[in-house]
């Protein structure tokens, strides 16, 4: 008998059998992943539940051991917590090593009660699925270009590396931190991969020769729904595909400017309810259909994005 059926049929009240997942972040009480995890959960009849944890910085890898030592199966950890949580790790996958960050922790008790930590980076898959799902196929004739050097960069640049495309650049405002992203992720003399400084002229140039831009900064994001990489200016090529990492609000400034240009347009849900969905597969051992859980985690996601706009009163 695998995870799931151990546990089927039994959501109802909340008893000792009841197995606990979470999400710590700081601040968390916007996190969308609670209501996305819950109604897969509750669709799959689990005798599980998935908690918002808001974890002060200086208390993350207390809160890592603790939530190990009261049983649960595991926790996702989002900003800003995602390098910090693997100074408590036991191991870790090459791909979260790679980018520096593990956004999900699957806690194992053993039979002596002692527990055992896994880091993955459920970001990087999560990315590269939702990109293909969108439409656009990386590959080795491909170049794109990645504007920001955040934590979400580093799964992105991770991701269409691993994934073959010909040549990424990275765009930051902070110059440094994009050069330093190149480097750690090990591909400093690699032609391939290349970074630079944000700057209006440049982006507009690069962007004629690029299949693909990535917005990887929070430029855009609600409340300052009006920010957007992209200059007013200059239109965007058409023949580029846009990707917005940015998911609230989900019709940013950067996609309404690809689509007034007629270029193809993907907005940030997807990956996010993508990593998710991984996420829950490596909890449940596999026994979800990703793809099943990624749809309805998505329809989820854009409900309660959709009553946020209501209650704030957003025009969109
Ligand atoms: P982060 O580590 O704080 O990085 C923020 C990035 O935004 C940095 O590159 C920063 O540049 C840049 N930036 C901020 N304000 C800017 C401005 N006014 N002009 C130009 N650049 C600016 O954040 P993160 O974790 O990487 O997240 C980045 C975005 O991705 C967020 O909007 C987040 O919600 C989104 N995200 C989405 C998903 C998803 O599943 N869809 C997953 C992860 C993240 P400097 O280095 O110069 O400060």
């Amino acid at each position: 008998m695998n995870i799931v059926e151990r546990h089927k049929d039994k959501q109802g009240a909340i008893d000792a059998q009841t197995r606990l997942l979470g999400v710590m972040g700081w601040p968390i009480e916007h996190s969308l992943s609670p209501a996305m995890h819950n109604a897969v959960l509750a669709r799959l009849g689990l005798n599980w539940r998935y908690l918002p944890l808001p974890v002060h910085p200086a208390h993350v890898r207390d809160a890592i051991r603790g939530a190990a030592a009261l049983g649960f199966r595991g926790v996702n950890a989002t900003v800003p917590h995602k390098q910090e949580v693997m100074a408590v790790l036991d191991e870790m996958t090459d791909e979260a090593r790679a980018v520096g960050a593990a956004n999900t922790i699957i806690m194992t008790r053993r039979s002596d009660g002692s527990t055992h930590l896994s880091g993955h980076n459920t970001d990087v898959a999560g990315f590269i699925d939702s990109l293909r799902a969108g439409g656009f196929e990386p590959g080795q004739s491909r170049s794109a270009l990645v504007v920001g050097a955040g934590g979400a960069a580093r799964a992105v640049v991770y991701a269409l590396q691993a994934s073959g495309t010909g040549r990424v650049t990275v765009l930051n405002r902070t110059r440094d931190r994009a050069e330093r992203l190149v480097a750690d992720l090990g591909f400093a003399s690699d032609e391939r991969l290349c970074a630079g400084p944000l700057d209006d002229a440049r982006l507009a140039t690069l962007a004629q020769d690029a299949d693909l831009l990535v917005n990887a900064t929070t430029l855009g994001m609600w409340p300052r729904i009006e920010g957007s990489i992209w200059p007013d200016s200059v239109p965007v090529p058409a023949s580029l595909t846009v990707y917005d990492l940015v998911y609230n609000p989900l019709e940013t400034r950067l996609l309404s400017q690809a689509r007034e240009s007629g270029a193809r347009a993907i907005d940030g849900l997807g990956m996010l309810a993508r990593q998710g969905a991984l996420a829950l597969a490596l909890w449940l051992e596999e026994g979800v259909d990703v793809d099943w859980a990624t749809d309805l985690m998505r329809e989820v996601g854009d409900r309660a994005l959709g009553q946020r706009r209501a209650d704030a009163g957003m025009v969109q």
